[in-house]
């Protein structure tokens, strides 16, 4: 079965969001296969968005993703990589649906970088490079 590395950023850990957000994973039918909450560097987090290195929001970006403890998960079940980005709602969380999770517990704080709860990887080549470099033993 296909396999996808969310994360819950710092501010749906700050905000004590966890485990909603597991819940509705787990809810939806989606198996945990790692778990780990940790503080990402810079180097992690300047590989893993190395896609959006010089735009205008990559460094409040890196700055924000690494201000405190994330919850990296790697998620398994058929189709989750589009599953799960259905579950996250739209990247921002003012245009985001109800009943997806940046859409029921996100919002637009005015900052730099949208604080959008979680990641979830857009495709099969980037859920297999993104669970290399963040779970390198799975
Ligand atoms: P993610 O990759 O975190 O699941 P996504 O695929 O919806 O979200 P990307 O385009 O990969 O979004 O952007 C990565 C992250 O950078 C976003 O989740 C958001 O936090 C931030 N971001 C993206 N675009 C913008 C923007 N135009 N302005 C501010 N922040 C942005």
């Amino acid at each position: 079965p296909q396999r996808s590395l969310v994360l819950v950023k710092p501010d749906g850990v700050a905000r004590g969001l966890t485990g909603e957000i597991l819940r509705r994973i787990e809810a939806k039918g989606y198996r945990l296969v790692a778990l780990e909450l940790r503080v990402a560097t810079r180097e992690l987090l300047e590989e893993h968005y190395a896609e959006h290195a010089g735009k205008p929001f990559f460094e409040p970006l890196v700055e924000f993703m690494s201000s405190g403890p994330v919850v990296a998960a790697v998620i398994e079940g058929h189709q989750v990589i589009p599953g799960f980005r259905s579950l996250a709602g739209a990247t921002d969380p003012t245009a985001a649906a109800p009943g997806t999770i940046r859409g029921d517990l996100g919002r637009d704080w005015g900052l730099r970088v949208a604080q959008n709860l979680v990641h979830g990887s857009d495709a099969p080549e980037s859920a297999a490079r993104e669970i290399a470099l963040w779970f390198p033993g799975l």
